[in-house]
């Protein structure tokens, strides 16, 4: 066996060790049957090897034995030390929605986030990432005219209906995209007609935060957004209009790019969760979240969130969608016979309060809490039956193949 003795590996044979033992016991006699000489003096040890000289050496304990303190060297620690470095970058992976290892480390290089660590060891294959990115697009060639401030273009597109619907009947998820930041919006509707209201809400939240007006808005020519009470809003508050010709999906690209890069990565999501999928729009939200942290190579080194607000934003509070979390209940909340956290299930965080959303499904309700103790390994036992059930979307009637802006490449590559 070998042994790390005060910095020198010394290789000793032909000995019983038990590694249970504090203490394994070194015979002198065997010792010196092997060629070393000892030398024992003014309570000192010391080993001599015939050609290498001193090999040890070691001062008596309180019961009359040498000590020799020897560090049993791990049989691979090349190995050891990629473990757990893959393990980080599959951790931070998946607490980045599945985001790509090329992506990670340019968040991490770049400087483009706060609280990111250098994820030294690359991504193994993610099983999860198979199941969500069932299409691959291809990298677009042409850029095209890029707006110069916020708001001076906005991008929008409906998605749905999606099956299930939600827990809360929502069947569509309609997105807003500042084409100068890349920053994107998303709002959940039970029926297409509400687009309009959603896009008003948009409208006034978003210049509320830049201070200017919204210059352009982009969209398909769908009814909902050609209606009567839609066009004349627009008129009245000056906002131009781009249509995109009908069956040409590929003109409104940076909307339908980004819908179905975020409903990619809510497969990604659910299949590595379990979650029973009526939860979709907590995925797309939290997807969402991330996608304005994450790079985008239409901004460069700036994530979307940075760009549109101009602060710097940090993900150290990322965790693992759909982990186990343990809610602290503070004390006035509680009687005598309560305990003192609720097991829930992690939905993403609320950017109005500044908490983790999290979910208990035994009282079915979400509360917001910063006091979370996480286990981002565990996930929740649900009922099968809410599991296997497919999200769909009508995403089939699209070919994306000739989209034309660079947007999210990072997260359509495979790995
Ligand atoms: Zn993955």
């Amino acid at each position: 066996m070998k042994l790390n003795i005060a910095g020198v590996m010394q290789k000793i044979d032909g000995v019983y060790y038990i590694p249970e033992l504090k203490n394994n016991l070194l015979s002198m006699g065997q010792l010196q049957e092997r060629g070393l000489a000892i030398l024992i003096q003014n309570n000192t040890c010391k080993l001599f090897h015939p050609t290498r000289g001193l090999i040890m050496d070691t001062t008596m304990t309180f019961n009359r034995m040498f000590a020799i303190a020897a560090v049993m060297p791990s049989k691979e620690p090349v190995v050891f030390f990629q473990t757990s470095e893959e393990e980080k970058t599959q951790l931070w992976h998946n607490r980045f929605a599945h985001l790509n290892f090329k992506g990670l480390r340019t968040l991490h290089s770049n400087k483009m986030v706060e609280g990111l660590p250098l994820l030294a060891a690359p991504l193994k294959v993610c099983n999860d990432c198979l199941a969500g990115k069932q299409h691959r697009n291809n990298i677009p060639k042409k850029s095209y005219w890029r707006a110069t401030c916020k708001l001076q273009l906005v991008h929008s597109d409906i998605c749905g209906p999606v099956t299930p619907e939600s827990n809360s009947g929502k069947r569509y998820l309609i997105t807003f995209i500042d084409d100068f930041s890349r920053k994107c919006w998303v709002y959940f509707i039970s029926a297409k007609s509400e687009a309009f209201t959603m896009f008003k809400k948009f409208k006034s939240l978003a210049e509320k935060e830049v201070g200017s007006l919204m210059g352009c808005l982009r969209t398909d020519r769908g009814g909902e957004f050609t209606s009567k009470d839609f066009n004349e809003y627009c008129l009245l508050n000056g906002i131009k209009r781009q249509l995109t010709a009908a069956y040409t999906p590929q003109q409104n690209g940076v909307a339908e790019r980004k819908n179905r890069t975020i409903m990619n990565l809510v497969r990604s999501m659910l299949s590595e969760k379990y979650i029973p999928r009526e939860f979709w729009p907590e995925v797309v939200n939290w997807c969402v979240h991330v996608l304005n942290r994450s790079p985008t190579l239409a901004v460069k080194d700036l994530t979307p969130e940075e760009a549109w607000s101009c602060v710097k934003p940090s993900v150290e509070y990322f965790r693992v969608f759909g982990c186990i979390g343990h809610v602290h209940i503070p004390n006035v909340k509680r009687t005598k016979l309560d305990s003192r956290s609720s097991k829930c299930v992690l939905f993403g965080v609320s950017e109005k309060t500044k908490g983790y959303r999290m979910y208990n499904p035994i009282t079915k309700k979400i509360v917001i809490s910063r006091d979370v103790i996480f286990e981002e390994n565990k996930v929740w036992d649900w009922t099968e039956d809410d599991i296997n059930v497919l999200l769909k979307w009508r995403d089939d009637e699209i070919d994306v193949a000739e989209i034309e802006e660079q947007d999210q490449v990072q997260f359509e590559e495979q790995e």
